[in-house]
């Protein structure tokens, strides 16, 4: 029996073609097919100004170091998101506050975000578009009691979210994207800053390469200088032409690839409606547009029915174990910073990432919703 795996990646056809023209070109890091890359990336999410660099994690440090902020400062961050993020907050030298969710959205809403900056006074705030459900960054930014400017989105379940007609990061100021091969515009490995700020943009551009005034393919063009200064201390989070092909390719068939995810997302709802003891995404959100990077369900007994579905053929997985459960982070923020998410603890105990991806065949979803249908039939 073949198993359904938890994820597949696919690439355009011409992406192959892209690479062997980068390699036959030359010049394989950061330069021209980057520079291409960020234009048509900003253009497809209706941003001014997109930087692309070596992983989300890697943007989401660059932001929160170019934000300036005092050392130690408190950062508000979802506790129930992934580790990068978490690590990206004490790279940059400040503390994570953690957030518990709205159980109906899987994110800190309002009222938890107020809860939190009422405890600890934030000098910014890392928000997460968990599974491609697009947060209000204004609302959130609101009950933070911070300024847009503070406030930097983890958008790596960003690409095909949006909110009132407008894609995330189409209005940041600072919205953190990743191509890591999972991800709904996979190119392997690969992330990107969109700003509205121009100067925030420059910022992050110096920053991704070492803090250099010039990036090695302007220096080397005729009539380019060997000269430059460091003018601040960077990263070496550069994004190379090999990606940035690769990234042009996909973007071309991302819109595609997107329209699938919602409708596999529309049959995993009819497939499983009226299962006893599953909690299906939530719907019907005046609007939001969803991006269906997860299909997150909630279900009693979740670890033994991921070893049943395992046994079934069905990978699946989980997003995310929660932060405040994690060794490195109790021993850094301690017992009662990691107790302060009550939510997120009982939640993430239940939570279920099926199968979704445009390669996925409607054979093989079948194959998982009775495969689920049966765990839960057999408990409920
Ligand atoms: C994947 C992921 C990241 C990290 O992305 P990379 O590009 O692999 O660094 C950050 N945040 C969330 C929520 C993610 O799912």
């Amino acid at each position: 029996m073949s198993t359904v795996p938890f994820n597949v990646t696919t690439f355009a056809g011409e992406a192959s073609d892209a690479v062997v023209k980068v390699l036959d070109s030359g010049w394989v890091t950061t330069g021209p097919q980057t520079a291409g890359f960020e234009q048509d990336f900003a253009d497809h999410l209706g941003a001014a100004h997109v930087v692309a660099v070596a992983s989300c994690t890697t943007a989401l440090e660059l932001c929160l170091r170019a934000l300036d902020l005092p050392p130690g400062s408190p950062v508000l961050t979802p506790s129930l998101t992934f580790c990068g993020a978490i690590n990206a907050i004490l790279h940059a030298g400040h503390r994570p506050v953690l957030v518990d969710i709205d159980e109906d959205t899987l994110v800190p809403g309002p009222e938890t975000v107020a809860a939190a900056a009422a405890r600890v006074r934030p000098a910014a705030m890392v928000v997460q578009n968990q599974g491609g459900y697009p947060v209000d960054v204004p609302a959130l930014a609101a009950a933070a009691g911070l300024d847009r400017t503070r406030v930097v989105e983890d958008a790596a379940h960003g690409p095909g979210a949006g909110r009132d007609g407008r894609h995330v990061g189409a209005d940041s100021f600072a919205a953190c994207f990743s191509f890591y091969a999972t991800k709904n515009m996979p190119i392997g490995e690969g992330g990107a800053v969109a700003t509205s700020d121009q100067d925030f943009a420059d910022r992050i551009r110096a920053m991704r390469l070492h803090g250099m005034s010039k990036d090695s393919w302007r220096r080397y063009l005729p009539g380019g200088s060997w000269r430059y200064d460091v003018r601040t201390v960077g990263l070496k989070a550069n994004m190379t032409d090999i990606q940035a092909a690769i990234g042009r390719a996909q973007l071309t068939v991302l819109p595609e690839w997107q329209r699938r995810r919602g409708e596999l997302a529309a049959r995993y709802d009819a497939l499983l409606a009226g299962l006893p003891g599953l909690v299906l995404p939530q719907r019907g959100l005046d609007g939001v547009q969803h991006a269906w990077h997860l299909y997150q369900v909630r279900v009693p007994d979740r670890d033994a029915i991921i070893a049943e579905l395992d046994a079934a053929g069905v990978s699946t997985s989980v997003h995310f174990i929660p932060a405040n459960q994690m060794t490195a982070y109790r021993e850094i923020l301690g017992a009662e910073e990691c107790g302060s998410v009550p939510v997120t603890d009982r939640v993430g105990e239940e939570l279920l990432s099926l199968p979704l991806y445009p390669a996925l065949s409607e054979d093989a979803q079948e194959r998982v919703a009775a495969a689920l249908a049966a765990a839960l039939r057999a408990r409920g």
